[in-house]
């Protein structure tokens, strides 16, 4: 259906998509997931004819995008970042001419107009000034006009921002209804929204795809990186021995724990591995009681957090900058307050 082999694009010495190959099938949602400034709206707009590629090649149906731009476009409905909606027309007189920039068929056009209307639930809109619609109904003037004359691929660069929950769900929902007939490739930021409403998942950090699978895959394909959570009782120095002399364990730390004379030990266990009858007996051996022990796998979130070197270092640091800036602005509102008084 679609196939993007090596596409580069660079703005200057800032390489926005670096190499990105992947293919997608019909009937399926695609979901690009990656942090903002990861190449997705890039790759969508070169995808979808808007933009050149620096390299590369995009195949859309059997037609290359750069050769064959009317053909290829042809099969595709998009919705980009920022809808390109005229705000001085009717959602129905928009919809009139996106038919005919589409060039459907005349006597096909009003009953088409109608039923894409009647899927994003603006009919009820459809006479008044798009400029006086909420961003909800923006947004799904915006998606009827990718959906207009339903082209087989139909793709969505962040489609339920700035949406309120109810809209979300209900977007979403149209969405999943899409996907009986159509390839739908979709990008967010969200890992939630992601994991709902797609199949397969392409997570996308500075412009690499770092992953690609179904959501349900890509958390176990982390199972490598499998914790354990243990509270044994014993002794630190002779636990860290142990612990030493286990090969599959790749790193551990020991914590103080609130049960008496034992340490909460986390640790993180080469691939595939299951070694906690491995610690059973080398623990047994030592006369170190296992008080508790739990695997915890990753979630997606985990593997999202891994694979885009979004680290929670960097996170943790973020919300105590906050807190520090948060404390200054209150610390400075009572030097306020003592001088009004
Ligand atoms: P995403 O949609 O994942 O948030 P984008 O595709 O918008 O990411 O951006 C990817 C990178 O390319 C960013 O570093 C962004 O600053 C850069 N970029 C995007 N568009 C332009 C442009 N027109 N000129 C220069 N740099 C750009
Ligand atoms: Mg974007």
């Amino acid at each position: 259906m679609i196939e993007v082999k090596n596409l580069v694009k660079r703005y200057g010495s800032n390489v926005a998509v670096d190499n990105l190959s992947f293919k997608v099938e019909k009937g399926q949602i695609y979901g690009f997931l990656g942090p903002n400034g990861a190449g997705k709206s890039t790759t969508m707009n070169i995808i979808t004819g808007y933009i050149a590629a620096s390299d590369g090649e995009v195949i859309i149906n059997g037609h290359n995008i750069f050769e064959e731009p009317e053909l290829a476009k042809k099969s595709i409905g998009y919705l980009p970042e920022i809808p390109p909606l005229y705000v001085d027309m009717t959602p129905y007189e928009y919809l009139k001419f996106a038919a005919e920039l589409k060039k459907i068929d005349k006597k096909e056009r009003d009953k088409m107009i109608d039923e894409v209307m009647k899927l994003t639930k603006i009919t009820d809109v459809s006479n008044r000034l798009i400029r006086n619609l909420s961003k909800g109904y923006k947004q799904r003037v915006g998606l009827a006009q990718a959906i207009l004359g339903y082209p087989e691929v139909i793709i969505l660069d962040e489609p339920t921002v700035g949406l309120d929950p109810k809209q979300i769900i209900e977007i979403r929902d149209l969405i999943k209804s899409l996907s009986k007939k159509h390839t739908v490739i979709l990008s967010s930021h969200i890992l939630s929204e992601v994991s709902a409403v797609c199949d397969y998942v392409m997570i996308i950090s500075k412009g690499k795809l770092v992953a690609s699978d179904t959501p349900k895959n890509l958390s176990k394909l982390m199972a490598g990186s499998n914790a354990l959570e243990l509270t044994i009782r014993g002794d630190k120095k002779k636990l860290e021995t142990i612990l030493n002399g286990i090969d599959a364990i790749q790193e551990f730390e020991i914590h103080n724990s609130i049960e008496e004379r034992a340490v909460d030990i986390t640790m993180k266990i080469a691939s595939q591995s299951d070694i906690r009858e491995d610690i059973f007996y080398a623990m047994a051996e030592a006369k170190c009681p296992i008080l508790a022990m739990k695997v915890s796998n990753m979630s997606l979130e985990d593997v999202f957090l891994e694979l885009t070197g979004e680290d929670k270092e960097v996170k943790e640091n973020q919300i105590e900058l906050e807190k520090k800036s948060f404390e200054k602005m209150e610390n400075e509102e009572e030097k306020e307050d003592e001088r009004s008084l």
